[in-house]
C-alpha cells in the first residue's frame, strides 16, 4: 500500500498529529452493562493475524481461553475526519475509498453513452502535480526536458485514449478564480468583516491542523475555496449546465500533490446532499496517476502528436487557434468554448495567494514600494509594502510554509489578537478582541515604541518547500533498495520509480529531498518570466492581466460568476469583486466558499509520546 511520503518515520520534526490509536478500533454492538462488582472482568487480545478477542481475565489467568471474537469496525471517511487523533493515519482508509483502483473501477463499470447511467469522466490536474511529473521525465538521463504545455499533453492523451475520460483539464483557470474570490475577501476583511490577518486556505494540511488542534485560528483563515473545490464547482454548477446534465451525471477525479485532497473533497460542505454527489468524486495523487501510467504500459516521456502546438483545445477535445493571438474581441466570442489552460500567477508554486494580493494592492501606481525579508530561510518570509513618501507601511504579509514555521506564526497571530493560543478543539475563540481590527499588546517594534505592524496576511502551506514538494508527489528516482536508515524498502509497489543509470550513492526516496524539490519547482517555472521560487521585486514582473490569457481568464470568470449566481440587474463595467444583490451574493458564498468547524478532540496529538 502506497503510504504519503509524508509519513516516513525520518521527518517526524514536520509530522502533524500522529494518534497511536484509532479511536474505533473494533466495533461495539451492545451498549455496556452496569458493572456488577462480582463480575468477571474482560481483556482485549490482538492475535498475530490482527483480530481481536475480548478474552475473560479469568480464563488467562487459569490459562482456560475463553474468548469471543469482536468484529472489526468500518471505519468511514467521516469517522476520520471526526477522529481527535490524527490526520495522517487515516490515509490507510482514503487509500481505500479515493484511489486510483476506484477510478479504474468506476471507468470500467460506467455504461457506454447512449445509456441514461452513463456519467461524464473528467480529470482535473494541478498544475504542481505536471510538474512532478515533468521533473521524474527529466531526471532520467535519457530524456530531454519537457515543459508543463507537453506534460498536459501527455497526460491528456493518456487519460482520454487509454483510460476513457472525456475532458481533462488543469485546475489554474480554478486557481484564477479562487485568487479573484480571495482578493474580495480580503478586501471585506479589511473593511471590518471579518477578522485579520488572513490566513490562506488552499491548504487542507493546515486547515485540518486547525480544526483539530488550534480552533482559536479558524476566524482567521480564509473562507474561499481551494482551486481543487472550485474546479468542483466549475464541472458540477457551471460546465454541466452546458451540456444539459445533472450534478451526479458527472465523475469528477482531481489529481493532486498530496493526500489531504482526498480529506478536503471529503469534506461535507462539498456533499450535494440533492443530487449524492460530491463536487470532486475522488482525488488521486500524482504518484498515483504516475503509477496508472505504468500500469497501463504508457510511457510519458514519449512526444505525443501536436504536443508542442500552443492551440489551445476547445471544452477538452479538439483544437484552436493560440490564445495568446487572439484579440480581446475573439476572447469574447470564444467564451463558451475554451477554458484557459496553464494560466501562469507569479509567485510560488503553491498558488501565489501572497502575490496576487499584493498585486492588487500595488495597482497601477508607483506608491508603494515592496521589501522582501527572509525570517528564517525561503519557507518564511515576510513582504511588506510601504508609501514610498511617508514611509507609512501600509501592509505586511508573510509566506509560511511547513510546520515548524507555521507553529511560530500560530502563536505571532494568537499574540497580536490577543487570543490565547492552545492545542485542540478547546482553544479560545472567546478571546477574540475586535474583529478586523489587531489589538496587539507588543510584539517587537521600533526603538521609538512604536509597535511593529502584524500581518495582514500569511499564505500557509503545510509541506517545507510547498506544495512542490507534496506528500503525494512522485519521488526523486533511485536504485539502491535500501532507505536512508539501512531497511530494505520495495520502492517500486509504493510508486517510486527505479533508475538503473543512476549511481548508487546517495540516492533515496526521501520526502522533502530539497535537490529534488528544487527541480519540480524549476519544471513548474520552466519557460516563464518569474524565476522561482519567489517573484523579483521588479513591478513589471508581479503585474498579472497583462498577457491575454490571464485577461482573457477575467472575462471567463466573470461569466461564470454570471451564469452561476444569476444576478437580479446587470452591472456596468462589472468585475469580480462587483457587488451583486443579496440573492446572487448568497449564491457566490455558497459557490465559491466554505465553512470550517472544531473537531472535538480528547487528545492532544502532540503530546503523543512514540
Ligand atoms: Fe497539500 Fe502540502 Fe500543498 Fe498543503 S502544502 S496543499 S499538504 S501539497
Amino acid at each position: 500500500m502506497a503510504f504519503s511520503g509524508a509519513l516516513t518515520l525520518t521527518d517526524l520534526n514536520d509530522f502533524i498529529t500522529p494518534s497511536q490509536a484509532c479511536i474505533k478500533p473494533v466495533d461495539q454492538t451492545n451498549k455496556a452493562e452496569p458493572k456488577d462488582p462480582g463480575a468477571a472482568s474482560t481483556e482485549i487480545l490482538v492475535d498475530s493475524a490482527g483480530s481481536y478477542y475480548e478474552v475473560s481475565a479469568d480464563s488467562l489467568k487459569t490459562n482456560t481461553a475463553s474468548q469471543k471474537k469482536l468484529e472489526t469496525a468500518e471505519v468511514s471517511l467521516n469517522d476520520c475526519l471526526a477522529c481527535s487523533g490524527c490526520i495522517t493515519s487515516a490515509e490507510s482508509v482514503l487509500i481505500t475509498l479515493q484511489s486510483h483502483t476506484e477510478v479504474l473501477n468506476f471507468l470500467a463499470q460506467n455504461p457506454s453513452r447512449p445509456d441514461p447511467s452513463h456519467k461524464i469522466p473528467i480529470v482535473s490536474v494541478a498544475p504542481q502535480s505536471l510538474a512532478s511529473l515533468a521533473a521524474s521525465i527529466s531526471s532520467t538521463s535519457t530524456a530531454t526536458p519537457v515543459t508543463l504545455h507537453q506534460v498536459l499533453r501527455r497526460v491528456q492523451a493518456f487519460c482520454e485514449t487509454v483510460l476513457g475520460f472525456e475532458h481533462v483539464f488543469d485546475t489554474t483557470f480554478a486557481r484564477h478564480i479562487a485568487l479573484l474570490e480571495h482578493a474580495r475577501e480580503f478586501q471585506e476583511r479589511k473593511k471590518g468583516e471579518g477578522a485579520l490577518p488572513m490566513l490562506s486556505s488552499a491548504c487542507p494540511g493546515w486547515v485540518c491542523y486547525a480544526e483539530k488542534t488550534h480552533a482559536e485560528m479558524l476566524p482567521f483563515i480564509s473562507r474561499t475555496k481551494s482551486p481543487q473545490q472550485v474546479m468542483g464547482t466549475l464541472v458540477k454548477q457551471w460546465l454541466r449546465r452546458k451540456w444539459g446534465k445533472r450534478p451526479n451525471q458527472i465523475y469528477h477525479v482531481s489529481v493532486m500533490p498530496c493526500y489531504d485532497k482526498k480529506l478536503e473533497a471529503s469534506r461535507h460542505d462539498f456533499y450535494n446532499e440533492a443530487y449524492s454527489t460530491r463536487d470532486v468524486d475522488c482525488v488521486i495523487t500524482t504518484g498515483e496517476l504516475e503509477r496508472m501510467m505504468r500500469e497501463k504500459g504508457w510511457n510519458l516521456s514519449i512526444p505525443v502528436t501536436g504536443e508542442d502546438d500552443l492551440g489551445i483545445r476547445t471544452n477538452g477535445t479538439g483544437s484552436s487557434p493560440s490564445l495568446s493571438s487572439l484579440t480581446l474581441e475573439e476572447c469574447d466570442q470564444n467564451l463558451d468554448t475554451i477554458i484557459p489552460e496553464l494560466i501562469t500567477h507569479p509567485g510560488t508554486s503553491s498558488g501565489s495567494y501572497l502575490h496576487s494580493l499584493i498585486v492588487m494592492l500595488m495597482g497601477t501606481s508607483d506608491d508603494l514600494e515592496l521589501n522582501v525579508r527572509n525570517i528564517r530561510s525561503a519557507d518564511y518570509e515576510e513582504y511588506t509594502l510601504t508609501h514610498r513618501l511617508s514611509r507609512e507601511i501600509v501592509f505586511r504579509g508573510a509566506k509560511c510554509y511547513g510546520f515548524r514555521n507555521l507553529q511560530n506564526v500560530v502563536r505571532k497571530v494568537g499574540r497580536d489578537a490577543g487570543v490565547q493560543v492552545g492545542r485542540g478543539a478547546a482553544g479560545r475563540l472567546g478571546g477574540l478582541r475586535g474583529k478586523g481590527v489587531r489589538t496587539r499588546k507588543n510584539a517587537g517594534g521600533d526603538a521609538a515604541g512604536t509597535p511593529e505592524k502584524g500581518y495582514d496576511y500569511v499564505e500557509v502551506m503545510a509541506c517545507p518547500g510547498g506544495c512542490a514538494n507534496g506528500g503525494g508527489q512522485i519521488r526523486p528516482p533511485v536504485r539502491s533498495n535500501v532507505d536512508e536508515e539501512g531497511y530494505k524498502r520495495d520502492w517500486e509497489s509504493s510508486g517510486v520509480a527505479m533508475d538503473v543509470d543512476l549511481p548508487i550513492q546517495g540516492q533515496s526516496a526521501k520526502w522533502g529531498d530539497r535537490e529534488w524539490t528544487k527541480k519540480v519547482e524549476e519544471m513548474y517555472w520552466h519557460g516563464l518570466p518569474t524565476p522561482p521560487p519567489s517573484p523579483t521585486l521588479d513591478h513589471g514582473n508581479l503585474r498579472i492581466g497583462t498577457d491575454a490569457k490571464r485577461h482573457f481568464a477575467d472575462l471567463l470568470a466573470l461569466e461564470v460568476l454570471k451564469e452561476t449566481c444569476n444576478p437580479a440587474v446587470s452591472i456596468d463595467d462589472m468585475v469580480w469583486t462587483s457587488s451583486m444583490n443579496e440573492e446572487a451574493e448568497a449564491k457566490r458564498r455558497t459557490l465559491f466558499r466554505t465553512q470550517y468547524r472544531a473537531v472535538e478532540s480528547e487528545v492532544v496529538g502532540l503530546a503523543v509520546k512514540w
